[in-house]
């Protein structure tokens, strides 16, 4: 039987409640103790797939297709695990099923209501991943704030569960935000107060607090959020903003947040070793020589919008002991400065993304990679803006486009699969999730991976256009990663490149600090031999 943390938020949002989740997971399997998430999230969407990145940040893929928060992304890079569809819960996903039950005569009878309906269809889901992961606990995220409107029946159902699954198999943490008076220099708890005050209205009093703070928190503070939310002074830990998000896990289990939690719910568990993961962060933290990357994309505003990609280069730039300057260019923004903003990095990484908006700016982006030489990394978008680019040089002719930017061009080399055409419904209905890809012996892509058969997860609607295989290829652009089928092109280079190569998959999704992903180990480190003339490439020591 698994136990429970529920983690609910308060005072503010964006205080670290995803990257809280995933350390905690993260000493608690360090411990051999094994340890499954989920999130919760309140919106009505069913999920996050037809959000704007500005609405919602990065769409994190998992291996069975989901189109899920970005929190997930934290979590499979701390825990070291593979999510599933389960572990993204919406109340659009809730509120669905519950009116389809009730329109198939399931509740005949009775009124659907929030409690217990939907409160029980929350818990289903909740219970769902427990016994698909078989993990000892569970660590689930409610999104939000407390107080929100949306998340009252999750707060209602996670109260439940402490009755439910028993008082001591179920654990409730509260993360809040201590703001920061200059005038005065002291931190408030004001807000933790009222917040503690707000989940205990609902019935849920939390056992333990992390309060995010800017500054160090005194021992004073402590005491009196100990006094006021009723929780034992152990159980208020510190969570200072941290240098690099991956120290969170050593800063909680420094704190006894580890043995606190063991401890409360009996858990069956050996020694902490974090040895490996204190390594990685001294690692992170010294300094080092720079690489520059220039990302090329319409969201770089929003840097949340390539939340994967950025921890991608961030653990391939280490893997290389560098540290990654990533230089974000709005591709909107690249006319008539293309030269001289590429002609400031190392390397050029253009992610994915939709419409038509920007997509000349990552044209251009493609183009000053091929004629200079610089090292190119395309994601998906990336692969289609690679794959247009080299035709307009090829074809002679602007009209080499994809069709989703252009519906009439005469070089459609992007183009949708026969069976995406007619496709009407824009949520959920896209090529998704892991795909095994085999690799053409010989080139970059097999020499990075050192594997013939690789499998990466998918999410888009258009695939390069086989009628031009043949041409491209002939002038170059080597497809040299194939469905098993042959059909799909997934992975293209550039023949006489150095490192030119671009894939229809987010390899983004799947690497990991202590495990980075070779296209973007063998990227880096093509990029970290591009001499820049004039950049400053180190770091000065202090
Ligand atoms: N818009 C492109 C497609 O749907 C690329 C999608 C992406 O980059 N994820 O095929």
């Amino acid at each position: 039987m698994s136990k429970y943390i529920f983690i609910t938020g308060g005072v503010v949002s964006s205080v670290g409640k995803g990257i809280s989740v995933a350390s905690i997971g993260k000493i608690l399997k360090s411990r051999g103790i094994s340890v499954s998430a989920q999130k919760l999230d309140p919106y009505l969407n069913v999920d996050p797939g037809t959000m704007s990145p500005y609405q919602h940040g990065e769409v994190f893929v998992t291996q069975d297709g989901a189109e899920t928060d970005l929190d997930l992304g934290h979590y499979e890079r701390f825990i070291g695990i593979e999510l599933t569809q389960a572990s993204n819960v919406t109340s659009g996903q809730v509120y669905s099923s519950v009116i389809a039950h009730e329109r198939q005569g399931d509740f005949l009878g009775g009124t659907i209501q929030v409690v217990p309906h939907v409160t029980n269809e929350i818990k289903r889901r909740i219970r769902e991943v427990a016994e698909i992961s078989g993990a000892d606990l569970m660590i689930v995220e409610v999104g939000g704030t407390v107080g929100d409107i949306e998340g009252q029946p999750f707060l209602e159902a996670i109260r439940q569960m402490k009755k439910d699954e028993g008082r001591d198999n179920v654990l409730y943490i509260h993360v809040t935000f201590l703001p920061h008076i200059a005038a005065t220099n002291e931190l408030k708890t004001k807000p933790t107060q009222h917040s503690v005050n707000e989940l205990r209205r609902i019935g849920i009093q939390p056992d333990v607090i992390l309060c995010r703070s800017d500054k160090e928190i005194s021992e004073g503070i402590k005491d009196k959020i100990s006094l006021f939310c009723d929780v034992d002074k152990e159980a208020v830990i510190s969570l200072v903003t941290s240098e690099t998000i991956y120290e969170v896990p050593l800063l909680l289990e420094d704190a006894g947040l580890g043995e606190l939690i063991v401890n409360r719910l009996g858990l069956r568990a050996e020694r902490s070793n974090l040895e490996e993961w204190r390594d990685i962060v001294a690692r992170l933290k010294a300094p080092k020589e720079l690489v520059t990357i220039g990302l090329v994309g319409k969201y770089v505003e929003l840097q949340d919008a390539y939340y994967s990609v950025r921890e991608a280069l961030c653990h391939a730039a280490l893997a290389h002991n560098r540290e990654v300057k990533i230089e974000w260019l709005d591709s909107e923004q690249l006319d008539g400065l293309a030269d001289e903003k590429l002609g400031q990095v190392q390397g050029i990484i253009v992610p994915g993304g939709f419409g038509y908006r920007g997509i000349e700016g990552m044209i251009k982006a493609a183009k000053f990679a091929r004629e200079r030489e610089i090292p190119y990394l395309g994601l998906c978008l990336g692969m289609q803006t690679m794959v247009i680019e080299f035709g307009r040089h090829v074809f002679h002719t602007d009209r080499v486009n994809s069709t989703e930017f252009d519906a009439s061009s005469t070089y459609p080399v992007i183009d949708l699969l026969p069976e995406q055409h007619g496709i009407e419904q824009k949520g959920g209905t896209m090529r998704l999730g892991t795909y095994p890809c085999h690799l053409m012996a010989g080139t970059i892509a097999a020499r990075a991976y050192g594997r013939e058969v690789v499998y990466e997860r998918h999410r888009h609607r258009y695939e390069f256009n086989n009628k031009f295989r043949q041409p491209l290829k002939e002038a170059g652009l080597i497809p040299s990663g194939l469905s098993p089928d042959g059909k799909l092109v997934e992975v293209v280079e550039l023949q006489g490149h150095s490192w030119m190569l671009a894939c229809q998959f987010h390899p983004e999704f799947k690497s990991r600090p202590d495990s980075p992903h070779p296209l973007f180990v063998g990227f880096i480190g093509a990029a970290k031999e591009t001499l820049i003339e004039g950049a400053q490439t180190s770091l000065p020591l202090n």
